[in-house]
């Protein structure tokens, strides 16, 4: 890191002048915690606001998955294999943290191979890997389907909720229920879905978006250069992270994804149905989509008493405006995924805001 250029970038955000009040959405769950972790939130000139936006997969995962989860992995006996984030969320009923006391078998991967070789390794039981996230991780999970065929696993399958970002934007937008001047862009999602996907911003509402990089340089040129389009009334989606992102994003990756995927709506906590929003598998790839492999009816979803994450979501508050927050809900005894997830605007609000 650049310090030197750190500071003087810092020093030209904390002495910009706004005339109004600007208010500026970070789409990212990695944004959100990096704004915070960096210091980069505590530059911001007062009428400045930061919202936050649908962009943690963890807080964006409804109920009704975990209940389908919990429901097939009781009902057939399988090994859950998850990322270590989605454990302490909770289901309508439960968790899968609650369900492992009681004995469920789940465990804790660190990337979907270590799934697949689980299978490998457990021939005779069912592993279900919990597919949870965005454009970024989809790629992996694309690839790891096509290594299960290959290598002719009968006993590993997925469970998908993955999502596209840019149609839950879009979703926002056309909702119309909170005022956003311009956006800041996922870099990570762009480095593979490139900037055309998010042309709309502009095109279809007329507001400004910058793809940004998640370090402290990067989030701090990404707000100057929002706040500059936003000055000169320009209605574009600007590239400030292009040595990741390439316009046309990675290909490669796009195509893998689309081999295995097929573009589908989806359902995001606080948000809804989205059309377009989702990816699942193929026909060709069935046999390894749990889905269709264990059918299962979980028990009518239930919403945590009081949780918010869903108006968060949709930046309508900000944490500390839900009344639970730092009362009731904490990292420790956490009420909704917002608070779970280190990607969570609850979480990030409650490790730095608070003090
Ligand atoms: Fe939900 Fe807790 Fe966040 Fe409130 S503070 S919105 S209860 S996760």
């Amino acid at each position: 890191m650049d310090r030197e250029l750190v500071k003087k970038l810092a020093d030209v955000l904390k002495n910009r002048k706004l005339p109004e009040e600007v208010r500026i959405m970070e789409v990212c769950g990695t944004h959100t915690a990096e704004f915070f972790r960096t210091g980069v939130k505590d530059l911001f000139p007062e009428n400045l606001i930061l919202i936050d936006g649908p962009g943690c997969p963890v807080c964006v995962t409804p109920n009704s998955y975990l209940d389908l989860v919990i429901e097939i992995a009781k009902k057939y006996n399988a090994i859950l294999a998850t990322f270590g984030d989605m454990i302490k969320v909770p289901s309508s009923y439960s968790s899968l943290a609650k369900e492992k006391a009681d004995g469920m078998d789940i465990r804790i991967v660190y990337s979907p191979l270590d799934a697949l070789r689980m299978a490998e390794e457990n021939p005779d039981r069912e592993i279900i890997f919990l597919s949870v996230g965005f454009e970024t991780t989809a790629p992996a999970e694309a690839i790891i389907i096509m290594e299960a065929e290959k290598k002719g696993l009968t006993n590993f399958s997925i469970l998908s909720c993955n999502k596209l970002t840019p149609p839950a934007v879009d979703a926002l937008l056309s909702a119309d229920e909170v005022r956003i001047d311009g956006f800041i862009i996922p870099g990570h999602v762009s480095t593979i879905t490139g900037r055309e996907p998010w042309n709309f911003i502009a095109d279809k509402y007329g507001k400004p978006g910058v793809i940004s990089g998640f370090e402290a340089h990067d989030l701090i040129t990404g707000v100057l250069a929002l706040l500059d389009l936003l000055e000169k009334r320009e209605a574009v989606v600007t590239n400030e992270y292009k040595t990741a992102v390439r316009e046309k994003g990675n290909p490669n990756a796009l195509k893998i994804i689309d081999t295995v995927f097929e573009i589908c709506p989806a359902e995001w906590r606080g948000l809804g149905e989205i059309p377009g929003s989702g990816l699942r598998i193929r026909d060709e790839y069935s046999r390894f989509d749990a889905k269709k492999k264990f059918p299962a009816t979980p028990p009518p979803v239930k919403e945590h008493a009081g949780c918010r994450c869903g108006d968060l979501l949709r930046g309508i508050i900000t944490p500390p405006e839900c009344p639970l927050f730092d009362k009731v809900c904490s990292p420790e005894n956490a009420v909704g995924p917002c608070m779970v997830s280190s990607e969570g605007p609850c979480s990030a609000y409650y490790k730095y805001w608070r003090r």
